[in-house]
């Protein structure tokens, strides 16, 4: 095959104790999986189902590099996020996995931050809207290094937190999220085609709150990863 022009390389998530990247995919993304989260935004979450939504992968910012401020919006949040990196059992693709084979497909964890211009999202819930200008813009998802499932297993508890200038905004547990890995797999893949280096993150515990010029974020998933950048 001969391109008009060289493809765009996919970006790579580091691995921990290895040399080779991850090249990622799609990123998905998961809201209201934290019951205190959905509640702090206005909604029920007896009442309110799980909404996905995606980002596209140049969302992803790997490591530790700088975050610059993203324009059109004054009101960025930070959301920590459990991210979950789908491996190469899944080459060719896959469909309705089912709950009880989803973690096979799981190649390792990380924690990310969900970027969102809160006050455009704001407006596109109040005009029925799509979510993309509040979620699915460049350099929207800062994410660690990925620690694989075969070192680690699959945590099903662990703390969840995010501080920003050393003070803790978010701290949560992973044990808290409505629906777990397995259940999210199943989920993504009754309704897309799931395939090798997809990311999915999976919802932020309550505390979301305003990100400004000169913050230091930190942030982690105890026993997986943690992040640490400078809002520029
Ligand atoms: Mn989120």
């Amino acid at each position: 095959m001969q391109y008009l022009f060289a493809p765009i390389e996919p970006i790579g998530l580091a691995i921990a104790g290895s040399a080779l990247q991850l090249p990622v995919h799609r990123v998905f993304c998961v809201g209201r999986n934290y019951p205190e989260h959905a509640r702090e935004m206005g909604a029920d979450p007896d009442d309110q189902p799980l909404c996905f939504f995606s980002k596209p992968p140049e969302a992803i910012v790997p490591g530790d590099a700088p975050l610059a401020y993203p324009p059109a919006t004054a009101d960025l949040h930070h959301e920590v996020e459990m991210v979950v990196a789908l491996g190469d059992t899944l080459r060719g693709g896959a469909r309705n996995i089912a709950a009880g084979e989803a973690l096979e497909a799981v190649f390792g964890y990380a924690v990310g931050v969900d970027l969102t211009r809160r006050d455009l999202q704001a407006e596109a819930k109040r005009r029925r809207w799509p979510w993309d200008t509040a979620k699915a813009f460049t350099a929207s998802a800062p994410c660690s290094a990925l620690l694989p499932a075969a070192r680690i297993g699959h945590p099903t508890q662990a703390r969840i937190w995010l501080a920003v200038n050393d003070e803790i905004r978010q701290d949560g547990d992973i044990a808290d999220m409505a629906c777990g890995v397995a259940g999210l797999i199943e989920r993504l893949s009754a309704l897309f085609t799931l395939q090798p280096g997809d990311l999915i993150f999976t919802g932020t515990p309550a505390g979301v709150g305003p990100l400004r010029r000169g913050d230091r974020v930190s942030g982690g998933v105890d026993g997986i990863a943690t992040l640490d950048f400078a809002v520029i």
